[in-house]
């Protein structure tokens, strides 16, 4: 991905604590994230023997997080959920057979630039390539935004796509993260959706609400609630440990606007690999009113092998959890094959 908003746009000397940030800093705490793994581990109180492995400052696939999400992570432990995540291994760079630049076989199912239509009745939209952070096992870490992208003109190519095919009933805004742009870049998108007669619903895959939930503002809130159709917007949370309170705060103006939440997680290993783990997550999300929709078997992305789980155990984890847990705590685990209609269950 590439970083969104590369310099603060305010004056240095107009900075104040994140602690105290109102819904207008956003941006500033965006690029005030951490961009270097020494600055991210000094600030962890963790030196680099402490480490079970070797980092790569230098990596392609820069290291990218905000702090808000450090903060949640336990300082002097190596083993943080959270640090695995976003921690660039040197390791990343070794080929290992099967992992490919494009797992998912996304540039085989472009309908326009930006637009990706895979699945009947749902197109997809790449509006960005920016991410307030960078999650190492990404499995679009190698696509090329700069050619496959939405936004350009307004969105007007987009949105001629989607009015021209009338078995579009849903969009679905992905990227990089749609929320990583402003307001009023999204307006002119949303407003133009909500004009197209067949598309009766939205969906908003995102990250921002969990890893800079200051961003969920009013603004937003009050874009979402115009547009003619239900909306739902799909969080991405791995770990019960990511759900603070700042979260909590963000989901509960778009919940009570009544914008359906639901939660996609990926399964990796080091992460979230154990049924307590995974018990845990759907706990957490169910008590902020979002549902665990999908749990995503790897797809097998270059540099993120090392978080690849085994099919055996990923079936195993979630039939304990089944076991345990009510079923609409449990989250489908599913498996996304190159050609295929739909995700396909485990
Ligand atoms: C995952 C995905 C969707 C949505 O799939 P659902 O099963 O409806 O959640 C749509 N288009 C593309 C390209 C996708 O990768
Ligand atoms: S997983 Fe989502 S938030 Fe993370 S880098 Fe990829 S697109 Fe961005």
């Amino acid at each position: 991905m590439i970083p969104a908003h590369s310099a603060p746009r305010q004056p240095a000397g107009q900075s104040r604590p994140s602690e105290q940030a109102s819904e207008a800093d956003w941006h500033r705490l965006l690029a005030q994230g951490y961009r270097e793994v020494g600055a991210l581990l000094q600030d962890l109180s963790l030196s680099a023997e402490e480490l079970a492995e070797p980092v790569d400052p230098a990596t392609p696939f820069p290291l990218r997080v905000p702090r808000g999400y450090v903060a949640r992570m336990r300082p002097g432990d190596p083993t943080d959920p959270l640090l695995r995540q976003v921690l660039p291994l040197d390791r990343e760079n070794d080929a290992v057979p099967g992992y490919v630049n494009d797992p998912v076989g996304d540039l085989d199912s472009r309908q326009s630039a930006g637009v990706l239509h895979k699945y009947p009745g749902r197109a997809l939209l790449v509006t960005t390539g920016a991410c307030a952070i960078h999650c190492r096992y990404c499995f679009r870490r190698h696509f090329p935004y700069g050619e496959e992208n939405a936004g350009r003109k307004r969105w007007r190519n987009s949105l001629e796509a989607v009015a021209a095919d009338d078995s579009i009933r849903e969009v679905i805004l992905s990227g990089g993260d749609p929320l990583s742009l402003d307001n009023d870049k999204l307006r002119p998108l949303i407003e133009g959706l909500g004009k197209i007669a067949h598309v009766e619903r939205l969906r908003i895959h995102t990250r921002l609400p969990v890893v800079l939930p200051e961003r969920i503002d009013p603004e937003l809130v009050a874009l979402l609630t115009a547009f003619p159709g239900p909306v739902c917007l799909v969080i991405h949370a791995n770990h019960a440990q990511e759900l603070d309170e700042s979260v909590a705060r963000a989901l509960g103006p778009l919940r009570e606007a009544g914008v359906l939440l639901l939660n996609q997680a990926v399964l990796l290993k080091g992460v979230n690999d154990s049924v307590s783990a995974q018990e845990d997550l759907s706990a957490r999300l169910t008590a902020l009113a979002v549902a665990p929709y999908y749990l995503h078997q790897l797809d097998p992305v270059a540099g993120a092998a090392h978080f690849q789980v085994s099919d055996h155990r990923a079936r195993t984890i979630i039939d304990e959890l089944r076991r345990l847990a009510p079923g609409y705590m449990v989250p489908r685990l599913v498996q996304e094959i190159p050609g295929d209609q739909a995700k396909r269950p485990l």
